[in-house]
């Protein structure tokens, strides 16, 4: 079995799929590893730590892609390297099925066995795969740093000789993983956090943290679907939401938005009325900024000011702590690998296993993922 890691090629990707640490633990299976030249060296993973963890190192891609058995990345190949890859092979990736079915169409076509790490179920024993968790988890880290570094303020109380200074107010909008490290990190720098979410479930999380839960009255108690994720709320819901937040956000000094909806453009929570109302040189860190925004001006990929007041719409944050964003992915992927191989390093297709059923999107010509078939 021929794994091969890729180099990334998509504008601001700097993270590599599998790290030196996790190759020597496929090498010691039985499995030989191919990484392309300089797979891992934005994240600061140099070729000579491959070759000393047993890997290959290929300067011919094309070659890469033709003879891989597994070919495992972070992004979707470019088609031109998809259309490479061998009959029957396998490729696990981020792969967005339901948004990109122009992929799934060639997955097919080329009977490419693929494997979405973003369709992994979101259930206790699938913890350790659950590459979405851990790369929302650093983009929650790095938004706080974000905001800190953006804003012309302290953020912890100080009491100098030159007197003192109250600690700053953030307010966190969606509390899911993103969020809650958001919360997590901005306590840690002193900050006084207060948050809001659609989901009642994560008041309790939110002041274990030492944050303040905002209440919306009478929002849906079914705001919540089976899978922890959150249903999108009737309008007078929303309406009711945003003159809350609105209070809230004129005493802040950033806003952290990290509000989404599965399948749905990411809802709007932070209107232009709302910036304007905020005191200026605030900061406003649109997380969502990659799935349309949840504040009404943000520039995705850009840094802007309105009324006074920085609008900052990150793109791929995880590749900004690159080296850990890859060692977290590589975990996770290790994990799915020890799922999905035996004990000889040959992949085990057993779909009536919750994990492999719901994360394989195409095998053998056919759409396998029960949420595509839908
Ligand atoms: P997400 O990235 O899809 O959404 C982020 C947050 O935005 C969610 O908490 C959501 O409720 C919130 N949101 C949506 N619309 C909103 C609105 N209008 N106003 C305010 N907030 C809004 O979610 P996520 O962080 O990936 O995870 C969501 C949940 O999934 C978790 O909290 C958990 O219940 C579940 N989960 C389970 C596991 C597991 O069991 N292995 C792992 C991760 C997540």
């Amino acid at each position: 079995m021929i794994v091969a890691i890729p180099k990334e090629t998509a504008e601001r990707e700097k993270r590599v799929a599998l790290i030196p640490e996790t190759i020597a633990n496929l090498v010691e299976k039985g499995l030989e590893v191919r990484v392309e030249s300089d797979a891992g060296r934005a994240a600061n993973y140099l070729d000579e730590t491959y070759q000393e963890a047993g890997a290959e190192i290929v300067k011919d891609r094309n070659k890469l892609f033709k003879e891989a058995d597994i070919l495992i990345s972070i992004q979707t190949p470019p088609k031109e390297d998809l259309e490479q890859m061998k009959a029957e092979s396998i490729l696990i990736c981020f792969l967005w099925a339901l948004q990109n079915e122009e992929t799934v169409t060639l997955l097919k076509k080329e009977n490419i066995t693929a494997l979405g790490m973003d369709a992994i179920p979101r259930i206790s024993r699938a913890q350790n795969m659950d590459a979405l968790s851990s790369m929302s988890s650093i983009a929650g880290y790095k938004a706080a740093l974000i905001g800190a570094n953006e804003l012309d303020r302290y953020l912890p109380m100080m009491m100098t000789a030159a007197g003192t200074i109250a600690p700053a107010k953030v307010l966190v909008l969606g509390a899911g993983v993103a969020g809650l490290q958001a919360i997590a990190t901005n306590k840690r720098l002193g900050a006084v956090v207060e948050a809001f979410d659609i989901r009642p479930a994560v008041k309790e999380q939110v002041e274990s943290l030492g944050a303040t839960f905002i209440e919306v009255p009478d929002l849906d108690d079914e705001s919540e679907t089976e899978g922890g994720y959150a249903k999108e709320l009737a309008e007078d819901e929303q309406e009711r939401q945003r003159q809350i937040i609105h209070e809230h956000a004129k005493k802040s000094d950033i806003i952290i938005t990290t509000a989404l909806i599965p399948g749905k453009p990411a809802p709007l929570l932070v209107t232009k009325e709302m910036v304007k109302d905020m005191h200026a040189g605030a900061a406003i860190v649109d997380l969502a900024a990659e799935q349309g925004g949840n504040c009404e001006v943000t520039k995705p990929g850009e840094t802007t000011v309105t009324d006074e007041v920085k609008v900052i719409g990150p793109l791929n944050i995880p590749s900004m702590l690159a080296y850990h964003a890859s060692q977290m992915y590589s975990k996770n992927m290790l994990a799915l690998l020890n799922h999905l191989l035996d004990e000889d390093g040959t992949p085990e297709f057993d779909f009536d296993d919750e994990i492999t059923l719901k994360t394989t999107i195409t095998h053998q010509g056919d759409i396998i993922s029960p949420i595509l078939k839908e």
